[in-house]
This record gives C-alpha cells, sequence and structure tokens, in this order.
C-alpha cells in the first residue's frame, strides 16, 4: 500500500509540473482531488486493511500527500496566473521603436476627376467658373427660369423644400440668373458646376444627389451655331475626336428652342445595343438658347442681346466613359469601387 501512496504521488507531482493552463490545472484537480479522485479512492482502499498498523503507516502517508497536493495545486494556479497576465501586459504593449504603418493612399474620387476634366474643357473655350448657392429662393430655382408655379417640376415629390419659399437648387440653373443680374449687360460665359438635389427614390438610375455642370454664354448674335460648335468641341475632346454627335429637338422651359444632344453608342458602334436602347444614340446633355424671359429675369435685353445654355449630369458622364450601369457606386463608399479609379 506504502509502494501505492508513493507511486500516486510521484504521477501526481510529474503530472502537475506538466500542466501550463488553468484548464489542465482543473482537469488534474479532477483526477486526482475531487470525491472520486484517485486520493480519495485510495483512501477507501486504506480503510479496508486490516493489519491496523499498516492502517496507520498508510494514513500517515497519504493524509500529509492530500494536503501536500493541495498545496501544491495553488502554487501551480498562481503561478500559471501570473505568466499569463505577464503575457497579455507583453503583447499590449507597444514598441515605439517600430518602424510606423502608414495608411493607405488616397485618390480623387472619379466625379471629381471628371468634374475637373469638364471644367478644364469650357474654361480653356473662355468661360469663368461660376459658384452660386446650393440653398436657393423658390423664385431663382423656378420662377425666373420660366417654370410658373403649377409647372410639374416644383412638385413636392421632386423637390426638398426648406421652407415653403425656399429650397433646395434641384438644377444648377439658378446659378444663371445670379450670374447675369452680377453681370448685365455685359457679354458673359459662365460654367456652374456643381451639386443639386432631388427628392426622388434612390435607384440604380437616380440618386438624390448628383453633380451637374451648366454652361451660359451671353452676348449679342450668339446662336444655336455657336452652342453646336462648342459642344461638339467638347465630346470630341472628352469622348475622343471620332465620337459623333446629335442635336434631337427637345422640350426645356428656360430655352427656346431646346436640344437634346446625343453622341454615337460606342459599345455597339451605332448599330443598336441594350445600353443605347437599340437607338445606337446616348444623350449627354440638354441645351438650348436662353429664352427671353429668362434673358430679361437676369437684365439683358432680349431684343439686342441672345445667348444660349447647357447642362449635363456628371455623374452620367463617368457612367458612360467607364461603362458604370449603377449611379449608387458613386456614394456607396466602398474602396473596392473607388480603387479601380487609382
Ligand atoms: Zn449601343
Amino acid at each position: 500500500m506504502l509502494e501505492q501512496i508513493s507511486e500516486l504521488k510521484a504521477k501526481a507531482l510529474e503530472e502537475l509540473e506538466a500542466s501550463s493552463s488553468l484548464i489542465e490545472l482543473d482537469e488534474w484537480q479532477n483526477l486526482y482531488l475531487s470525491r472520486k479522485g484517485q486520493v480519495k479512492s485510495l483512501l477507501k482502499e486504506i480503510g479496508k486493511l486490516e493489519d491496523p498498523q499498516d492502517k496507520k503507516a498508510a494514513y500517515g502517508e497519504i493524509n500529509p500527500l492530500n494536503k501536500e497536493l493541495e498545496r501544491l495545486l495553488e502554487e501551480r494556479k498562481e503561478s500559471i496566473q501570473k505568466a499569463e497576465l505577464d503575457q497579455q501586459i507583453a503583447s499590449e504593449r507597444e514598441d515605439t521603436s517600430l518602424p510606423g504603418t502608414t495608411g493607405g493612399q488616397g485618390s480623387m474620387h472619379p466625379i471629381n476627376t471628371v468634374l475637373e476634366e469638364v471644367c478644364g474643357i469650357f474654361e480653356r473655350m473662355g468661360f469663368q467658373i461660376w459658384e452660386s448657392p446650393h440653398v436657393e429662393t423658390d423664385q431663382n430655382n423656378f420662377e425666373m427660369l420660366n417654370i410658373p408655379p403649377h409647372h410639374p417640376a416644383r412638385d413636392m415629390q421632386d423637390t426638398f423644400y426648406v421652407s415653403e419659399d425656399v429650397v433646395l437648387r434641384t438644377h444648377t440653373s439658378p446659378g444663371q440668373v445670379r450670374a447675369m443680374r452680377a453681370l448685365a449687360p455685359e457679354p458673359i460665359r459662365v460654367l456652374l458646376p456643381g451639386t443639386v438635389y432631388r427628392n426622388e427614390q434612390i435607384t440604380g438610375r437616380s440618386e438624390i444627389q448628383f453633380n451637374q455642370v451648366e454652361g451660359l454664354a451671353v452676348g449679342t448674335n450668339i446662336t444655336m451655331a455657336d452652342l453646336k460648335g462648342i459642344l461638339e468641341e467638347f465630346v470630341h475632346q472628352f469622348f475622343g475626336p471620332d465620337r459623333r454627335m446629335v442635336l434631337r429637338g427637345s422640350y426645356f422651359p428656360f430655352t427656346e428652342p431646346s436640344v437634346e444632344v446625343d453622341i454615337d453608342c460606342n459599345l455597339c458602334g451605332g448599330s443598336g445595343c441594350g445600353v443605347c436602347k437599340k437607338t445606337g444614340w446616348l444623350e449627354i446633355l440638354g441645351a438650348g438658347v436662353v429664352h427671353p424671359k429668362v434673358l430679361a429675369n437676369g437684365g439683358y435685353d432680349p431684343e439686342i442681346h441672345s445667348g444660349f445654355a447647357f447642362g449635363l449630369g456628371i455623374e452620367r458622364m463617368v457612367m458612360l466613359r467607364h461603362g458604370i450601369n449603377d449611379i449608387r457606386h458613386f456614394y456607396s463608399g466602398n474602396l473596392r469601387f473607388l480603387e479601380q479609379f487609382d
């Protein structure tokens, strides 16, 4: 029996020494010191011994062993806890002598790249950038542009009203009136870039905010031919010298006559595909000769002065150039989308 006790002691001490985690210590405690553990079962064996001398000698060995194992368990537990804590502190400490990690380098958003490019093309043709407010009066946004109160464009569905007669501009056109009033009766060539706002359902084709670039030229003897000339120059510089352009009759309240401008579809070469809806042409912008009422509202005499205006959507330009089919990508903040334009 004494031999069994001595074997148990050797095995228990060896395994305790080998335990390196609190979980292993739990298992060890279960194996040796629990109610069904090996020490208890040995005690039961000793109780069955017949010789009182043997019994006494065995108890004399096993009782101190029981106490010693409990003490050693506590010691081991403390030392493992301390080691784990040290390790945690070491892992959290920063080595300030290490070289730093740099954040990724950002790049221009494709909308800004194209906005700058479009503005650059017209600036080289003599247009001057003119900034105008994003929050506009109802009068500048609509009435001055020949959009009367009953006009469907003023519908609450499409316009963000700040108050009864103040809106978030739904187009860059109110800047036309501001520029004309500031500069009349001098001839002007201004470019009005910026964000516009529409109270619309967000879909792959429409966003509640997007960017327009509007151009306005006013002077004497300015005709549709001048408009066509500068737009053709723009198309050739932006889309390439071989792209064809056509003007299609249209209607806008602030121009008369009004046109929509199409370029030939580069995907199908003009033979018709899904992107150009089988027409062979892609609409890129709206334009026209400035309506006499708008000229008068801006302080010009329609009998003497004439002008043209055009407005294009920057998102549409980026989509056409890069073959992007969902406008929501631009404002998604998705780096995988944006990194394509680095
Ligand atoms: Zn096509």
